[in-house]
């Protein structure tokens, strides 16, 4: 059933959006060439713990899995769900780092990628693509679209070009659970799934590729990386449907580039 939250939950979610976006903020300085994935997971880990908050992915089970970490890194060919290492970050490589809390029992999830310099051509395009897409997918956020309309969006605008949508992987919604009704894919028909109701709060989150969209597990049973070593790209935010718009509660600007 798609949960529809009440003035009040939704003021407890601005407040967990809020306190992760500025998580974020503190954080993306702190992403540099030679930082270890376990050196930013500690530091995401402390910011939330000062932020009041906790750490959302930690201890998360998927089956007998259980995520270890605070963040999901995923470095060049990995998509999304990486586990934290001492791999240290190198020149031109590509990280998206997925992450999120959970503040006075309500959710908050966000994801960003980020290119090491020097960054070529074909990321920068990854990247800017991937980006615009989760703001074009943010501005179907509106009551009485379908989330069809969504998935549409950001298909169309990342195959236009010559991209890669991830479709084993997608968006859901969120609040009391991290993962709530309903799957918000990136991909779809325009006009066609769930209405879109005022009250209802998603993240949003396409996973962009260079090359093939298709993806597959590595032994650790949590990073996803691209079947044919492509490299990919990850953008998320929280974002709640109002009567007057989509409302971006993971942004220090709660309607950035909506158009
Ligand atoms: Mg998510």
């Amino acid at each position: 059933m798609i949960l529809i939250k009440e003035d009040w939950e939704l003021g407890v979610m601005r407040t967990a959006g809020r306190k992760l976006a500025e998580v974020v903020a503190g954080l993306r300085e702190r992403v540099l060439v030679g930082a270890s994935t376990l050196d930013i997971d500690r530091m995401t880990e402390d910011a939330i713990l000062a932020a009041g908050a906790k750490p959302a992915f930690k201890g998360y089970k998927v089956g007998r899995a259980v995520f270890p970490a605070t963040i999901c890194v995923s470095i060049n060919e990995q998509v999304v769900h990486g586990i934290p290492s001492k791999r240290r970050l190198q020149e031109g490589d590509l990280v998206s780092l997925d992450f999120g809390l959970v503040y006075g029992g309500y959710y908050a999830d966000t994801a960003f990628s980020m290119a090491m310099p020097p960054v070529d051509e074909q990321t920068a395009l990854l990247l800017d693509t991937t980006e615009k897409s989760l703001y074009e997918a943010v501005a179907r956020a509106r009551v009485n679209n379908r989330i069809g309309d969504i998935g549409h969006t950001v298909q169309s605008y990342c195959e236009s070009r010559g991209l890669g949508v991830v479709t084993q992987f997608v968006g859901h919604g969120i609040g009391r659970k991290l993962h709530e009704e309903p799957s918000v894919p990136n991909f779809g028909k325009a006009g066609t799934g769930p209405l879109l109701k005022a009250g209802m709060v998603l993240a949003l989150e396409p996973m962009i590729t260079l090359g093939s969209p298709r993806t597959r597990i590595l032994k650790d049973e949590w990073t996803v990386v691209t079947e044919d070593g492509s490299r990919a790209a990850h953008f998320e935010h929280t974002v709640a449907i109002t009567p007057s718009g989509p409302e971006i509660l993971t942004s220090l600007d709660p309607s950035p580039h909506i158009r």
